[in-house]
């Protein structure tokens, strides 16, 4: 077998599961690669979800998720400043409506205190209402969950990565593995769309397709579905109108139900429904999802400004058997799975990674970690959020700074050139959106889209008809002459 590239540890899917395992493996004397197929990080489930860091007072007491997602909230808490994590600590409330939905919130108040979530408190409804004025006058009560936060699960992807990397990781994008190499029952590398890559540890990081890759090494006890979850988002100017943080109904046996919430870069959104899927890729929003969420969402905040929504979106959960996250050594040795993660994957993320070093460590005794791990990345400043002498010294240092792309989101050349050359740099338009927020506004990239084009395609030198809008066939424009002039 030819050998592209030699590791000892592949990781499988750059989500912010396989980003912060990757950053746990950094610290120790390891080469580790993490493999992505999508041409950027965090195009998976980890791009299009709630955004919480949940307290933790959702799953049963023992199972993974309740585990990882208390241990991953503290994580987070220590992490943002080293990370320069964009995480705002708004706390969340699960508002009750009725007798019935009141005695829910006991439970879970009473389960809360058993997975160990401090803080936690009911609260009457004035106190409610003192929070979220805007919120159905029906409202009885809530569950009060002070250590709740939202968060850009991009940029914590991202960051982690990018931790990753600054300690000598490796990250390979457009990368897609084909097969787990196996020999004699023990992991020799992956099979990938670049070539091999020779391992002794892979960890399965895939998300969705977990059991493909499971599958792939001849492992087949893993089985994942997904189930969709649709969103509406509504402009800066509904944020007013809507709520102050984090508003959830009473859950549903299938979901955390359908919630009213701020962004952290000043949106508000409804959603997500709860729909279980026979298609991997079907991330199609419905009529009938949009008027459930809506309906739902009314229940809790009765003035709803529909008119004020600037775009639709879902995610897929990747659900497993028994509705648990899925962490656990393979049948096959040095296969690792870190998958199945549903909700609260993204809130858990760092602690499943250090489980999974955990399981590493059993399987190897001999992991040494590094003494010179640098926990910390440099910080960077939106142009927008400079001060005006801060943007004229920008300018005067790079007058690329002082042409403005994104009119919407004011973000200038400068910071897009930036971000395509930096570590885990921005490779299509929607990573250039994700990581400077370039399209994302009003007018969702309608006068920006086609200059950011240009803009990859010069830094990247590259043709303007190879750039990609996010995966492999999504190309801005056609070369429509050198088809032949076929459409
Ligand atoms: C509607 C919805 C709402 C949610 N809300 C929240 C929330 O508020 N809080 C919370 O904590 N969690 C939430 N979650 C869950 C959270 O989003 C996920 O748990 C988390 O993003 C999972 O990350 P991941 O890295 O496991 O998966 P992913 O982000 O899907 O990453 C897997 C990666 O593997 C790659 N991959 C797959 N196959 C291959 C291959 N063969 N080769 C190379 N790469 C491959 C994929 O391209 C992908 O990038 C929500 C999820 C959904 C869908």
């Amino acid at each position: 077998m030819n050998y592209i590239k030699e590791a000892d540890v592949v990781v499988i899917g750059g989500g912010v599961v396989g980003c912060a395992i990757l950053r746990e493996l950094s610290k120790y004397k390891l080469r580790s690669i993490l493999v992505e197929k999508e041409p950027d990080l965090a195009c998976g489930t980890t791009k299009a979800n709630s955004a919480i860091i949940h307290a933790g007072f959702d799953a049963p007491k023992g199972s993974k998720k309740a585990l990882t997602n208390v241990r991953g909230n503290r994580l987070y808490h220590e992490l943002q400043d080293q990370l320069n994590l964009d995480i705002k600590w708004l706390g969340s409330m699960v508002v009750a409506t009725t007798a019935e939905e009141m005695a829910t919130l006991e439970e879970l108040l009473s389960r809360g205190i058993a997975n160990g979530v401090k803080g936690l408190e009911i609260i009457d409804k004035e106190a409610v209402l003192s929070k979220e004025p805007n919120l159905t006058p029906n409202v009885q009560g809530a569950l009060w969950a002070p250590t709740a936060g939202i968060c850009w699960p991009f940029g914590a992807a991202l960051a982690f990565a990018r931790c990753a990397v600054q300690n000598g990781a490796e990250v390979l994008t457009d990368c897609a593995v084909e097969q787990v190499l196996v020999e004699d029952g023990k992991v020799v590398g992956v099979a990938t769309s670049q070539g091999a890559i020779q391992a002794r540890y892979v960890i399965n990081a895939a998300g969705l397709y977990g059991d493909a890759i499971a599958a792939s090494a001849g492992d087949t006890s893993i089985h994942i579905h997904p189930r969709k979850g649709e969103y509406i988002l509504f402009d800066k100017t509904a944020a007013a109108s809507l709520v102050q943080g984090i508003v959830f109904p009473t859950p549903t046996k299938t979901s955390k139900g359908c919630l009213v919430c701020a962004t952290t870069h000043g949106n508000v959104f409804i959603g997500p429904n709860a729909q279980d899927m026979a298609d991997k890729e079907d991330l199609a929003t419905t009529t009938e999802g949009m008027n459930a969420i809506i309906a739902s969402a009314k229940k809790l905040v009765p003035t709803l400004p529909l008119g004020a929504s600037i775009t639709e979106f879902s995610g897929l959960r990747a659900v497993s058997d028994n509705g648990d996250f899925i962490i656990e050594a393979s049948s096959v040795h040095g296969l690792i799975h870190a998958t199945g993660m549903q909700s609260p994957g993204l809130s858990s993320a760092p602690a499943i990674a250090e489980e999974v070093l955990e399981i590493l460590r059993e399987l190897d005794d001999t992991l040494v970690l590094k003494h010179d791990f640098k926990a910390v990345l440099p910080r960077h400043k939106a142009f927008s959020a400079m001060t005006r002498a801060e943007q004229e010294a920008a300018i005067a240092a790079n007058p690329l700074y002082g042409r403005v792309i994104c009119r919407c989101e004011t973000v200038t050349e400068g910071e897009i050139v930036e971000v395509i050359h930096e570590t885990c740099g921005a490779k299509t338009v929607d990573g250039v959106k994700r990581r400077t927020r370039a399209g994302m506004g009003r007018c969702q990239g309608g006068f920006c889209g086609p200059r950011v084009t240009q803009i990859i395609a010069r830094e990247l030198n590259i043709p303007v008809t190879a750039v990609r809008k996010e995966g492999a066939a999504s190309q801005m424009f056609y070369d429509k002459e050198a088809a032949g002039g076929k459409d």
